[in-house]
């Protein structure tokens, strides 16, 4: 990585082409595989500007003023949308498109006066706008010429994506049409005409257009990496590096001009006044605290478009608030969540490992992940972990454990039902697209949902759960992607997952979270004391321990809450908590904590894993006999050597 630029105060930024640029749009147009392309993403942010050494205060423009300045050495370039009809880049392309289309002819050439007005009438008429009459006239010119770039905005405008079963009007049909023709043609392309289709969301583009039958090539813009975020923010925190720098300067000047004993010194005055001058040229800066590092501040703003950081700037300058890390923390959560808000929720993961009691071979193992994804050894970060057991046993704590700790961002599924039912592959690959920005990122999948959408799915169509299920597959095993996206999903029915879901994870670890034993309690207790800062005088909680086997953490969690009331809010003492400890009622019943943990013992996908006190979890579920077909799901566990009982 690039050393940040916190020491040295400019704003110039070398310039280095993006990867995706290059490798998805560069290459193959050059090297002549491609001439047809969708952009897709953030195709209305701000780029690096390919001048950003020579134009420092411009270093990121739109990608739209960005295709203008690569294209400016194209034959014609047009710019469509339907909303503006077609704009081109010079007018004198412009009056070449006309002539070759046959739309404006020399009015002063011809000699026949009818033909004359004709002329002058059609191109008073201008050109024009809807896509049918459009597109064949683009057509027209770019069969006639050569080294053009066409330019589609909002293409989901004219070529849209019908919804499941509905059907597009016969215009649309043809529109989609002409583009799947331009995009196989062997002539657009021998004679270097370049076409691109630019939409926010590739999923509302025709699938006919993005099927393996058409050629056109997806480029999707991601949001920058952490070394352009870096770039960007310093090259937009100029201003108030320099300003700090100015004024700690002027001060020193101040304080030898009064140190002086010579009187004024005139060089010292202009050297000052000049500092002055350019501090007040600088015009309202935004205040960067001296010890916030653009380094910890790009990685703050993971997961952020160019544009989405301006925003945390202007909101600053606009609020007057520092600008420090916990300021960009809430403006980014805020700004994601209202990005991806249906999908997802960015959370900010709090608490780590010290504050989850007991479970140490867990946290063991989840350090040996980390471990590898620090080390960059993606081949051991597993694709996916489902932690399994009864509730409030601390599965969710754990994820968010394991985001704090990598220091990834976290983020929690929202809706996956409406991923199965409904408008499922486009929403999938919005999330997928979410992701991607995200990156690295822990995902916390709750299934008690995901297990209820399988049974919503229409039936008949296990096409669609099949194709679902390779999209996903795919976005995980990319290698870009390996070790960056880690998936937890948290479920207390694994018995109720679909099979294929598990099928597929082929690089999944599944884990059973049982109910803390006897021995793990008074850690949970200490936890907890600490956690909500409640003092006790209470030095062994191995007692409390017998009184709440078969307990769960979240209810340890309760019943300590419920003592500090009983307390008064002041020291928790044996008294209080014993009585919290009667007063308290479970909500979940032992039947179905058993049958929970049961279930989960039976899809472990790893020895070393098991609960290090599984003998004993199944001799108390044997003895309780409290679920159904016990016999069988012991039949089970003995034959797979779960258990050594
Ligand atoms: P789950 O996801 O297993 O249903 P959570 O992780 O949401 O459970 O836990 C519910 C509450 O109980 C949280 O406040 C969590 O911190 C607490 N909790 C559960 N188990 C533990 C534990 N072993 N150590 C510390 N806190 C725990």
């Amino acid at each position: 990585m690039k050393k940040p630029k916190d020491e040295t105060i400019t704003n110039i930024i070398e310039y280095k082409m993006p990867e995706w640029l290059e490798k998805d749009f560069i290459l193959p147009f050059k090297s002549g595989m491609a001439h047809f392309f969708i952009f897709h993403g953030d195709t209305d942010g701000l780029v690096l500007n390919p001048k950003c050494e020579s134009e420092p205060d411009t270093a990121y423009i739109p990608f739209r003023e960005f295709l203008r300045q690569v294209f400016d050495t194209r034959s014609i370039v047009i710019f469509y949308d339907v909303a503006s009809g077609m704009r081109f880049l010079t007018s004198a392309m412009e009056k070449e498109f006309k002539r070759l289309a046959g739309i404006e002819t020399d009015t002063t050439a011809s000699a026949d006066p009818v033909a004359a007005a004709k002329a002058d009438l059609a191109a008073k008429r201008g050109l024009p706008q809807d896509p049918n009459s459009c597109l064949p006239l683009i057509e027209k010119v770019m069969y006639k010429s050569e080294n053009m770039a066409v330019v589609i905005k909002s293409a989901h405008f004219i070529a849209p994506n019908p919804g499941a079963n509905a059907m597009l009007p016969a215009n649309e049909r043809v529109t989609i049409q002409t583009l799947r023709n331009w995009s196989q043609s062997e002539r657009l392309r021998s004679k270097n005409n370049l076409i691109i289709l630019l939409t926010d969301d590739i999923a509302k583009v025709s699938s006919e257009l993005r099927n393996n039958g058409s050629a056109a090539n997806q480029v999707f813009i991601p949001k920058p990496d952490k070394d352009e975020r870096v770039d960007f923010i310093s090259n937009s925190t100029y201003k108030s590096r320099r300003k700090r720098v100015l004024e700690v300067e002027i001060d020193k000047l101040d304080k030898q001009m009064k140190k002086s004993s010579s009187g004024v010194d005139k060089k010292i005055v202009a050297e000052t006044e000049e500092k002055r001058v350019e501090v007040e040229s600088l015009g309202p800066v935004i205040t960067l605290p001296s010890d916030f590092e653009i380094s910890v501040f790009a990685h703050a703003a993971q997961g952020m478009s160019f544009r989405q950081i301006s925003e945390i700037f202007l909101q600053a300058l606009k609020t007057g608030q520092t600008l420090d890390l916990n300021f960009v923390k809430d403006r980014k959560r805020n700004i994601l969540n209202s990005e991806y808000g249906e999908l997802m929720e960015v959370v900010e993961a709090q608490r780590g490992f010290e504050d989850i009691g007991g479970l140490i071979y867990i946290k063991k193992y989840l350090k040996t992940v980390l471990d590898a994804i620090k080390s960059g050894e993606h081949r051991l970060v597993p694709m996916g972990i489902y932690f399994m057991g009864p509730p409030g046993t601390g599965k969710t704590a754990l994820v968010e454990a394991l985001a704090k700790e990598a220091a990834f961002n976290f983020i929690k599924t929202k809706n996956i039902r409406s991923m199965w039912v409904g408008e499922s592959e486009a929403r999938m690959q919005k999330f997928i697209y979410a992701l991607r920005s995200l990156a690295p990122v822990v995902v916390m999948n709750d299934e008690a949902d995901l297990a209820d959408a399988q049974r919503d799915a229409p039936k008949g169509d296990s096409g669609v759960a099949e194709r679902l299920m390779k999209m996903w597959m795919e976005f995980l095993s990319d290698p870009r992607i390996r070790g960056k996206v880690v998936v937890i999903s948290c479920t207390n029915r694994p018995d109720r997952i679909d099979p294929a879901l598990k099928r597929s994870g082929r690089g999944d670890q599944r884990i059973l979270i049982p109910m803390p034993s006897m021995d793990e309690l008074p850690d949970i207790f200490k936890v907890m004391f600490r956690r909500y800062e409640i003092a006790t005088d209470i030095k062994n909680f191995t007692p409390f321990a017998k009184k709440t086997d078969g307990l769960s953490g979240a209810d340890v969690e309760a019943i300590i809450l419920t003592a500090f009331r009983f307390a008064s809010g002041k020291v928790v003492d044996e008294m209080a908590l014993n009585r919290a400890i009667e007063d308290f009622i479970p909500s979940a019943s032992q039947a179905s904590i058993d049958f929970m943990t049961m279930v989960g013992l039976l899809e472990c996908s790893s020895r070393l894993l098991l609960p290090p006190n599984v003998d004993q979890i199944v001799q108390g579920i044997t003895e309780r006999n409290l679920i159904e077909n016990l016999d069988s799901y012991l039949v089970q566990i003995r034959a797979r050597k779960i258990v050594s009982i």
